[in-house]
């Protein structure tokens, strides 16, 4: 009941955004976030209709992935991953949101490839690249200049598909201008890779701004969940 009436406030957010600015609610999807969150909850929000669903950390989804591997849920990775865990999360995930190095594509294409040819999955993966509008090393991303080398790598593996770019803006600096910036390294990396057309950007706070820039895919874990759970994992 609470999940319902968490997602008819998120959905009934995007459309009024997506209204404000004059935009189609059919081109901005929402992923829910769930992340700490048990898999009885991804379980109940699939039953409202949701297959897409985000995760940050490549055990704790695996796991879930696990759990929930008779629904046909479309697993998204929107958090930092390390090479060596590539193999794994190919066995389950749709896409992965956070790519930011040559190398750590590299990891993914081999991954897949892998997983394909053992039929632990029969599609490419879905990639974006986490551009990062802080130069913060911390939060992972790549500044916009290095987006295009990065984009036509990434374009070279037949088990990757370049679907477009993800960002979480900086905490302290304006939203709107991070958004805009955004926007124009989406629009820049589309002229080269015209397939590449997912802007992954807005989160519970902030998903009205990120939606009036063109944000095609809002990430939200807090407006639909409530708070997250403290957990030491
Ligand atoms: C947790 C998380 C979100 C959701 O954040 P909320 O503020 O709870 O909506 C979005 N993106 C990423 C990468 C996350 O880790």
């Amino acid at each position: 009941m609470e999940l319902a009436a968490g997602l008819d406030r998120v959905l009934a957010r995007i459309d009024a955004a997506c209204a404000a600015a004059g935009r189609d609610p059919g081109d901005v999807r929402l992923l829910p976030v769930t992340k700490y969150f048990p898999a009885s909850d991804i379980a109940a929000l699939y039953r409202l209709g949701r297959r897409d669903f985000g995760e940050n950390r490549p055990q704790e989804a695996g796991a879930k992935a696990a759990e929930l591997s008779d629904l046909g849920v479309r697993w998204h990775l929107v958090g930092q991953l390390q090479r060596n865990k590539a193999r794994q999360v190919a066995r389950w995930a749709y896409a992965v949101h956070s790519v930011d190095s040559e190398r750590l594509a590299t990891a993914l294409a081999t991954a897949t490839a892998a997983a394909l040819d053992s039929g632990e999955r029969d599609t490419p993966l879905e990639v974006l690249i986490q551009v990062s509008l802080d130069a913060d090393p911390t939060r992972g991303g790549v500044e916009p200049g290095a987006v295009p080398a990065l984009a036509d790598h990434i374009a070279e593996s037949t088990e990757l598909r370049l679907a477009g770019i993800m960002a979480i803006p900086p905490r302290t600096a304006d939203p709107d201008a991070e958004f805009a910036r955004l926007a124009e390294v989406c629009t820049r990396l589309r002229t080269g890779h015209p397939g590449a057309t997912e802007l992954s950007a807005g989160m519970s706070n902030d998903l009205e701004r990120a939606i009036a820039h063109g944000s095609t895919c809002v990430r939200v874990g807090t407006a639909l969940l409530g708070a997250r759970p403290i957990t030491s994992a």
